[in-house]
């Protein structure tokens, strides 16, 4: 049978996830499996997945890595998982015996996903990966996080793909320090996070005066949120103060730092949005991605503890980005 028109029109979106993502196993934490266990329930709830270009990852090699991370911290999360150590850095970093190979397949799948997007054989992508990524710095491990994924991600456009202007949007509650650090001096990656104010909220950093340095000066922008803000409130800010500066720097590739805790139910943060301010950020920065870029957009999971909310503003994302509307 040929396709239907709302077939063609239907945007090519590859969805990033593999069970192996569930064996970074520490138990009592609340970055844990259930998280990802819930997302993918609901998108398959949703009846996403027969829509979906499902992919199933590799590792990041050491080299993919090592755009980021020093080699040095590199072993040393190997070694510490590999030798049964119970934290790397710090207790909230919690590992078991298979967290290196699995934050390695958390960045694998973003390599990969960037790959596909850049190449045309995705219009875009979400990345369903746990641990998540945008805390960890060049050598420390830090917030739940161990390898910086959409740092690699942004790194491997820039260095290996020939990209000359990719934005990052960061709108995890809380700041992502570790992608800020990488990119500070560099005009390649325009670096914006909306987040919790930080001298209420982890990890502390990420104040309006953190504005990039040397060449990147103006290249990061943060916009710290009062907490109990609301979507009005984020969604004044991003249309009328980011979206402006997101056209004049003309990204060529866009990459999301979903992370869906700054919910109003979730437990980590006390901001006070509902999956309607999620949706509407979703569905911005795929039409700043339409105008701007081809439609060039991976979105890279992030934090979210609260699996019902995790996973409902999930899933409805993960559709915005698949639906042939707007
Ligand atoms: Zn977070």
């Amino acid at each position: 049978m040929p396709p239907t028109l709302s077939e063609i029109n239907r945007m090519n979106t590859g969805f990033f996830y593999d069970p192996i993502y569930l064996e970074h196993d520490t138990g009592a934490h609340p970055e844990n499996a259930g998280r990802l266990r819930a997302v993918v329930d609901a998108v398959e709830s949703a009846g996403l997945l027969p829509k979906l270009r499902t992919r199933a990852p590799r590792p990041a090699t050491g080299e993919e890595v090592g755009l980021v991370h020093d080699s040095g911290y590199v072993r040393r999360v190997e070694e510490a998982a590999l030798g049964g150590e119970s934290f790397v850095d710090s207790p909230d970093c919690a590992i078991s015996e298979a967290s290196y190979t699995v934050s390695l397949h958390a960045a694998g799948a973003v390599v990969e996903a960037v790959q596909a997007v850049a190449e045309g054989q995705l219009d875009n992508a979400f990345v369903a990966c746990r641990p998540p990524g945008h805390h960890a710095e060049q050598d420390r491990a830090l917030g739940f996080c161990f390898f910086n994924n959409i740092a690699i991600g942004a790194a491997t456009l820039i260095r290996r793909l020939g990209y000359e202007r990719v934005l990052i949007f960061d709108f995890d509650v809380h700041h992502g320090n570790g992608t800020q650090h990488a990119f500070e001096a560099s005009p390649a990656v325009f670096f914006a996070s909306m987040h919790q104010d930080p001298r209420t909220c982890y990890p502390g950093t990420g104040f309006a005066e953190e504005r990039g340095s040397g060449a990147g000066l103006g290249y990061t922008v943060n916009v710290p949120m009062p907490p109990y803000s609301e979507d009005g409130d984020y969604l004044d800010i991003l249309r009328h103060r980011l979206l402006p500066l997101f056209r004049e720097f003309r990204p060529q590739f866009i990459l999301l730092s979903a992370g869906f805790d700054a919910h109003r139910d979730d437990p980590l943060a006390q901001i006070n949005l509902t999956q309607m301010a999620f949706d509407a950020m979703a569905a911005d920065m795929k039409a700043l991605a339409a105008e701007c870029c081809g439609g060039k957009l991976v979105s890279i999971l992030e934090g979210g503890y609260d699996y019902r909310r995790l996973s409902e503003c999930a899933a409805s994302h993960l559709a915005l980005l698949q639906s042939d509307a707007g």
